[in-house]
């Protein structure tokens, strides 16, 4: 990275923002982010300690940021009526309690996983330099990340309801039968580590395989995925909620329901794997079920 300040001037300056300066004169054709970036890389001078300090920060910031309206809104009767268990709204000592318990697996288990990202991403190959891939290509990676790790979370969580595996470990998880933005990552480390392979696991297969493939894209994805997590435990539905729009996609209305009956709606971000699996929870998905059923005891006897 220092290579890009390499043509500045003899007395390189030591603060953020005279690099930023110093580097913008050298490099016009970066956009403001890649100057941003490029300069965060020079001013560290350690591209793990830069990587690692970057990604735990953006994890808190957008995990404890996204969670803050649902933690308001549990505090305003009006968005009662939006609740879909409205009846169990967390109390304050639950939110406290379940954010320490998250913020303790972040420092022991999540932190040094974060720490050994950066050589890890440069071994197999992921790009940190600037300029930014195009938008394009960022987005594609993106959907292609989100409907494989569906089908890494899917079998991985269907496979967590099996009974010792449960007891032992996603109990943990489905401690709140109502559950609330905070409690998206309220696990056993065990299962953050499982699950978290699909997040993480994902693109670094991805990488290895196609050889294409930005950290930046990374973060968005991450960030992406934070917040599909965080809403989908909100515990509210809106007439605007995502699925209206994308029939496709999970969101809160499906996983509620998951942690209200504790069985069926086992996917992440979307509805197919549960429907293809016929593993759909819910009075609806009930219904259906017993009717089919219904319909071939009636043909068994005619
Ligand atoms: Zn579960
Ligand atoms: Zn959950």
């Amino acid at each position: 990275m220092s290579a890009i300040l390499s043509n500045s001037t003899l007395t390189a300056p030591d603060t953020y923002i005279g690099i930023y300066n110093e580097l913008s004169k050298y490099n016009v054709h970066l956009n403001v982010f890649e100057r941003l970036w490029a300069s965060w890389y020079a001013y560290m001078g350690n591209d793990v300690l830069a990587t690692g300090i970057m990604s735990f920060v953006m994890h808190e910031v957008v995990y404890f940021g996204r969670s803050l309206p649902w933690i308001i809104m549990d505090q305003i009767p009006w968005f009662n009526r939006y609740k879909i268990q409205n009846t169990k709204i967390p109390t304050a000592a639950e939110q406290w309690a379940c954010t320490r318990l998250v913020l303790l697996s972040h420092l022991t288990v999540e932190l040094p996983q974060i720490w050994l990202f950066h050589p890890m991403a440069k071994a197999c190959g992921m790009e940190t330099g600037v300029p930014f891939p195009a938008w394009t290509t960022m987005c594609l990676h993106i959907a292609v990340f989100f409907v494989l790790e569906d089908t890494w979370h899917y079998w991985m969580h269907r496979a967590m309801h099996w009974g010792p595996l449960y007891k032992n470990i996603h109990k943990i998880h489905h401690q709140y039968s109502a559950p609330f933005g905070l409690a998206a990552e309220y696990a056993s480390p065990i299962e953050t580590m499982v699950l978290g392979a699909g997040s993480v696991g994902i693109p670094i297969v991805w990488c290895l395989i196609t050889g294409d493939l930005h950290i930046l894209t990374m973060y968005l994805w991450i960030v992406a995925r934070l917040f599909q997590a965080i809403d989908a435990h909100s515990g509210y539905e809106f007439p605007w909620s995502l699925h209206h729009f994308l029939p496709f996609w999970a969101g809160a209305e499906h996983h509620d329901v998951h942690h209200e009956r504790f069985i069926g709606n086992y996917a992440s971000s979307f509805r197919w794997w549960d429907y293809v699996m016929d593993t759909e929870s819910g009075p609806e998905a009930a219904k259906k079920r017993r009717e089919r059923k219904e319909a071939k005891e009636g043909k068994k006897i005619q």
